[in-house]
């Protein structure tokens, strides 16, 4: 049997052999592998994945990490116009994501095209997923992953130091009114964040299931009393995180991922009760520039307005215990992110709130 690193020297020599075969020596843009090759490069932390298929057919069932393009929408030129370095594409059965791979060829990417699609990686018994994926750049080029379990669950993928992948998840529950969330198949968690101890954010289980030695929990005063482990942050208290495997001597490195903790709390007559003001964290998360407001279970608080420079903001939305979607956009322009997640919004009808912000990117995700 072929180990994967071999498999990937074969891909990668006959890519060269492809190259020097060519009489003009111009580097092969675009290679088209199979379902085995493709399931191994497109899980590297530096890699893009993207599939191609209608929004609908992407909610049907993809690839696990797969963001969704549309290469036969009116704006698709314009979603990947940033893209660079390597790329994974599919779509249903090839034809589409070879047309999708020749314009992120022209834009420079270097391209991995999976002959036959997803029928082939299903046929070959490889599993797919509900979880949608949105992808984002911090200014020096590394990946930023954002995957939506549900309500106030987050898991984040960050392509660190070195191409090391840095597995973050925040409020990481598994049940939650009959939802479930398969943890079994993730990675131990580099960093996990808790907002506050009720149920739909704090699961100790879950925490256990994604913690190891190495990995650093971070959550408000109360959670750690009743956890009897990780370490507390109260509202206004900053970190900054190292890295034990980038150990050079004796000292562990410092690594470009901050955690602050904000306040997050009601202000509604006869709600204060639920999230009173001092208890409960938000948190903005800075993976090298990029910003992420995590807001926790808030309404829209004054000490919104001393928010400066967030990239992505996740908002909850569900009265009596958080927001309603009024108020969610007035949050949402007071913070003034580019990206919007209403987050934690259960039945609320959120269908509206795009409209209402037409400055800001709003995307709605299943944080039912
Ligand atoms: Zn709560
Ligand atoms: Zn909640």
């Amino acid at each position: 049997m072929i180990s994967k690193a071999t498999t990937l020297l074969l891909l990668t020599f006959s890519a060269i052999a492809t190259c020097c075969g060519n009489a003009n020596s111009i580097q092969k843009p675009i290679t088209s592998i199979g379902v085995e090759d493709f399931e191994y490069i497109s899980a590297l932390p530096d890699v893009r994945l993207i599939d191609v298929r209608t929004p609908k057919e992407y909610a049907d069932g993809h690839i696990s990490g797969a963001e969704n393009i549309d290469v036969k929408a009116a704006d698709f030129a314009e979603r990947i116009k940033d893209i660079k370095g390597t790329v994974a594409v599919y779509c249903r059965s090839g034809k589409r994501s070879l047309n999708a791979a020749k314009q992120l060829a022209d834009l420079g990417c270097k391209v991995y095209d999976l002959t036959g699609g997803i029928l082939a990686w299903q046929k070959a018994g490889k599993p797919t997923t509900k979880v949608e994926t949105d992808v984002f750049t911090t200014k020096s080029g590394k990946l930023v992953k954002i995957h939506a379990l549900m309500h106030s669950s987050i898991r984040i993928e960050y392509e660190g130091y070195e191409s090391r992948k840095y597995e973050i998840v925040i409020d990481p529950c598994a049940n939650l009114n009959g939802r479930k969330v398969d943890y079994s198949s993730m990675p131990k968690a580099f960093l996990i964040l808790v907002t506050h101890e009720h149920f739909d954010h704090y699961d100790p289980t879950t925490i256990g299931r994604l913690s190891n030695e190495g990995t650093y929990l971070f959550m408000n005063p109360r959670c750690v009393e009743l956890y009897g482990d990780g370490s507390a942050l109260k509202n206004g208290d900053k970190t900054q995180l190292a890295d034990d495997v980038l150990n050079t001597g004796f000292e562990s490195i410092p690594i470009d991922i901050h955690i602050e903790a904000v306040p997050a709390y009601n202000t509604t007559e006869g709600r204060q009760q639920f999230h009173p003001k001092g208890r409960d964290n938000g948190y903005i998360l800075t993976l090298d520039s990029l910003r992420i407001y995590i807001a926790g279970d808030t309404e829209d608080i004054p000490e919104m307005a001393d928010l400066k420079d967030i990239d992505i903001a996740f908002l909850p939305c569900n009265q009596p215990y958080t927001m309603t979607p009024e108020q969610l956009v007035n949050a949402a322009k007071i913070i003034k992110p580019k990206v919007l997640f209403p987050y934690h919004y259960g039945e609320t009808d959120i269908s509206g709130i795009p409209a209402q912000l037409p400055d800001i990117d709003v995307r709605i995700r299943h944080y039912e």
